[in-house]
């Protein structure tokens, strides 16, 4: 299905009539497909610019990026592994035949477009991977990347997520994202008019921003009109710089009723058609130092839409077109 068909079917969704507060991204995977759909993670084997020293070195501040060290190589057997192994332990679990390869760690589009093309036909070779959903940065998504991506979201469903982050520049030098605002502003105005999905990943409680400067970016983000967007807290990792930061007090985590009033603040900000994929991040839990509330992703969502039940609101309720 095309973006614009997808568009219009969302569009024609009465997520509220459900008693929702917000549109998920399970509703619009259940009116695209027709069904469940699973994302399997896929390791194709990047690295990112931030890491191998092409615009910094380190990689992001909160980010255990250690093994993506720059001349990593994944073999065709050992992506269709990962596939098969991905499809057994899903299907049981969430009684589905659909999945999405979802190309998830590091940036997965900084490589040659010949390694890209590849890993994306091994994936989709299995007649259960109804797309692909490939994660990037801003500044990794050449038009020929573009024009690839295109050319596969000409024959199935394709996502294509930004890690825009946020759109203040201290804030991403703190982050050491080796790029500033202005490159998702291009990324994005690159992607108008094409026929793949667009989602951004936004992180809140940035150190230095302020509750203004977080509704800032929602307002960047209604603004731009996405498909999807995934919000992530900051959390703390272990082997990661920012560990010392919390420790000695320069950074602070947010507490969950905090967070999730941010979070409902900036989701009454959005337009009511753009999917939400997450309310918080997603750090395996034998990694995860801080905040130990983001283990419980039941307990956030019961705690954001009990904010959104008691404030009367819902995602859109601030929206201006
Ligand atoms: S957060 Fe993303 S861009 Fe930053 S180092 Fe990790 S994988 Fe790379």
């Amino acid at each position: 299905m095309s973006r614009s068909n997808s568009q219009l079917l969302r569009s024609q969704i009465d997520w509220r009539s459900e008693g929702l507060y917000y549109f998920p991204l399970n509703l619009h995977f259940r009116h695209l497909f027709g069904t469940r759909v699973q994302k399997i993670s896929l390791d194709g084997g990047f690295t990112c610019p931030n890491v191998d020293g092409t615009v910094a070195k380190g990689g992001c501040v909160f980010c255990d990026n250690r093994a993506f060290s720059p001349s990593r190589r994944v073999k065709r057997d050992a992506i269709t592994a990962q596939i098969q192994r991905g499809i057994e332990g899903l299907r049981r679990r969430y009684e589905t035949e659909k999945f999405l390869a979802y190309f998830q760690p590091a940036t997965n589009t900084y490589g040659p477009l010949d390694k890209l093309q590849t890993l994306w036909d091994i994936a989709l070779e299995d007649p259960r991977v109804v797309g692909l959903v490939i994660g990037t940065r801003p500044d990794c998504v050449p038009d020929e990347v573009l024009d690839l991506i295109d050319q596969y979201a000409q024959r199935t469903y394709v996502s294509l997520e930004l890690g825009v982050q946020t759109i203040h520049d201290a804030s991403l030098d703190w982050m050491n994202r080796g790029h500033h605002h202005d490159a998702a502003v291009d990324a994005l105005e690159r992607c108008q008019g094409r026929d793949f999905e667009v989602g951004l990943h936004i992180m809140l409680g940035l150190p230095g921003e302020t509750h203004a400067m977080m509704m800032e970016t929602a307002d960047q983000v209604a603004k731009w009109n996405v498909d999807s967007v995934k919000i992530h807290n900051l959390y703390l990792v272990h082997r990661t710089e920012m560990v010392e930061q919390v420790a000695s007090g320069q950074v602070r985590l947010l507490e969950l009723q905090e967070y999730v009033e941010i979070v409902a603040d900036f989701l009454e900000r959005l337009p009511p058609q753009m999917v939400i994929e997450r309310i918080s991040g997603d750090a395996p839990p034998k990694d995860l130092i801080a905040p130990q509330w983001a283990l419980h992703k039941g307990s956030i969502k019961d705690a954001l839409n009990a904010t959104f039940k008691s404030r009367g609101t819902y995602q859109g309720f601030r929206y201006t077109a």
